[in-house]
């Protein structure tokens, strides 16, 4: 699979977000070996809970299957690109590599990019940004326009 595929399948992810009344946020999971291991996506509105971004969701949901508090070697591919919440849990989970689909700096209530933030990070992570990019935004405005 190559990265778009990746993405492709996170923008599906997020789709199911929308139709359960989330935001459209999908992220996925990938292992060292390239096999997707978790999908996961927003779901503040059916926890009531702010922070229940679609990476926290992963997060709590991989390593608690695992029994592992570490996803290093782990891939993520996120839809759009992660708020500074979800961007920092990511740090403390270890994971190596993210590759995002849209920027999110006009719509983020904290809009610092992620970039920035990996500059500052004691253990940085390979980031690789706009995957998909117009498929994403796409999916992301036409959400917002219903
Ligand atoms: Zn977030």
């Amino acid at each position: 699979m190559t990265e778009e595929d990746y993405m492709s399948s996170a923008i599906k992810e997020a789709e199911k977000a929308l139709k359960e009344g989330q935001k459209p946020f999908g992220v996925l999971i990938v292992d060292p070996k390239g096999k997707i291991v978790w999908k996961d996506h927003d779901r503040v509105n059916e926890l009531f809970d702010p922070t229940a971004h679609g990476e926290i969701n992963a997060i709590r949901g991989l390593c608690l299957k695992l029994k592992n508090v570490s996803l290093s070697g782990y891939t993520f591919y996120t839809s759009s690109e992660p708020c500074p919440t979800c961007f920092s849990a990511m740090l403390k989970a270890k994971i190596t590599r993210l590759f995002y689909g849209a920027k999110t700096e006009k719509t983020a209530s904290l809009p610092i990019p992620v970039e920035e933030l990996n500059t500052r990070a004691k253990h940085p992570m390979e980031i690789t940004g706009y995957v998909l990019e117009k498929e994403a935004l796409l999916q992301r405005e036409s959400a917002v326009s219903n």
